[in-house]
């Protein structure tokens, strides 16, 4: 199961099937195929910190031809004094303008015209349009001439996952281990996929705990001591094992 999900031989195996099928239908159906014993707790702490909390939605709801493509190389990195910092390093000079929205898009003449909602427009020679999947999605933003049919496809058929985060500040670390990265062995009913260790990033007293999938859709909705609670539970874990 664990090469289903994420080596080779699963994408080897979608590679011959004819229709795009969900992960989780693909580990129902080929997880044999591989031919290795199925350790339950093994293939769900996978379904839980390799997929949910990796890519924000659970083996349901994901493709099994496509869930896997890297969009971005290189390792994952922990920005520090805030996004600003990363923009205006990328943009190296650029002016960059906050709160002005675009309404539509529209092609004139050889140039790309920006208006917003006030009717006030920009002129471009060309634009990159970098809106999340939801505002496309929408009605606030429009263009003209309209996309092309297969974008206009693709945006439809797309969904949004969800990824949350529950920061928890001590006074003092309660725990020694050097790790950066946390997960338990059995997630049990644990709304959490992994835990960020900060102190072992930049020393502060933080642990960050992920959740994504549908387990972040249903604890979205709950209050902030219950979050806690449930988080304390997954660290009594791993204190207990002397962490
Ligand atoms: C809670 C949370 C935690 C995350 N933590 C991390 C992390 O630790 N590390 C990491 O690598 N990734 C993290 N991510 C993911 C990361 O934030 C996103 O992948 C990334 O920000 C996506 O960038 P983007 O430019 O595609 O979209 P966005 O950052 O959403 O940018 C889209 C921009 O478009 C603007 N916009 C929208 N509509 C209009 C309009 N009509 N006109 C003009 N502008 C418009 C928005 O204001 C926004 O500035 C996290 C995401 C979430 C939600």
């Amino acid at each position: 199961h664990h090469s289903i999900v994420d080596g080779e031989s699963g994408t080897e195996i979608m590679a011959e099937a004819e229709t795009d099928i969900s992960v989780a239908a693909a580990i129902d159906e080929f997880g044999d195929a591989v031919g290795n014993d199925v350790d339950e707790v093994a293939l769900a702490r996978v379904l839980k910190t390799e997929i949910a909390t990796e890519f924000a939605a659970d083996a349901e709801d994901l493709s099994a031809y496509y869930a896997f493509e890297e969009g971005t190389e290189g390792e994952d990195q922990l920005v520090t004094g805030g996004y600003m910092n990363l923009a205006e390093g990328v943009l190296e000079g650029a002016e960059l303008r906050l709160g002005h929205p675009v309404s539509m898009v529209r092609l004139s003449q050889g140039e790309v015209e920006l208006v917003g909602p006030d009717g006030a427009s920009i002129l471009a020679d060309r634009v990159v349009i970098t809106v999340p999947l939801g505002v496309l999605q929408s009605e606030n933003l429009t263009f003209e001439p309209e996309l092309p049919a297969t974008h206009v496809e693709a945006i439809a058929s797309l969904g949004m996952g969800l990824l949350d985060k529950l920061w928890l500040r001590f006074d003092k670390p309660f725990w020694t281990e050097p790790a950066a990265i946390w997960t338990l062995g059995d997630p049990g009913d644990s709304p959490f996929g992994d835990w960020y260790n900060l102190a072992a990033i930049n020393g502060s007293p933080i642990l960050l705990g992920l959740m994504g999938g549908a387990s972040a859709r249903a604890w979205s909705a709950k209050s902030e001591p219950e979050l806690v609670a449930a988080a304390m539970l997954d660290l009594e874990q791993f204190v207990n094992a002397g962490w």
